[in-house]
């Protein structure tokens, strides 16, 4: 299967979900910036995955990242490593399966969720140029920073 019928496939799915609704609000700000960059027809529609939220005493834990990461392409150590320099939230595995899901030491939302998805997805997932999300990232040991790569119009930085 390539990547743009998976996407299809799950902006479908999304679509059926009790909460359509956060997926168009995405839309909406990738409008925003196709809006500005009159490139609005590099990535199709961008639906997020729904995430489930547990309450477990002050903690939260959220069941499915991996449908989120494997949308994106990217693992589960980027993610949390940017829940926890970029926020004060701390998130972690639940065991050393991204499918069991993680724990995030205080109460969280699911707005509050959406927007740090928006955010993440904004800043290491999004290609500057193209906005493609068809993108890729290398720890770059050296710097100790990340290769990012765009498979859609081949930019390459450093974030
Ligand atoms: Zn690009």
């Amino acid at each position: 299967m390539d990547k743009s019928s998976l996407r299809s496939g799950l902006s479908t799915q999304n679509l059926d979900s009790s909460n359509p609704h956060l997926g168009v609000e995405f839309e909406l700000m990738l409008d925003n910036l196709y809006g500005k960059l009159e490139l609005k027809k590099v990535t199709p529609k961008l639906l997020l995955p729904d995430p489930v939220l547990i309450k477990s005493g002050h903690k939260t834990i959220w069941k499915n990242p991996d449908d989120f990461l494997k949308l994106f392409n990217r693992n589960f150590t980027d993610l949390s490593n940017y829940i926890n320099n970029e926020t004060t939230n701390k998130v972690y595995w639940i065991t050393d399966s991204s499918a069991d899901g993680c724990i995030f030491d205080n109460k969280t939302k699911k707005d509050y969720l959406f927007e740090l998805m928006k955010k993440y997805i904004t800043e290491r997932i999004l290609c500057k140029s193209c906005k493609s999300i068809d993108t890729v990232i290398d720890r770059n040991q050296e710097l100790r920073k990340y290769n990012f790569r765009c498979n859609n119009c081949n930019n390459e930085y450093i974030i």
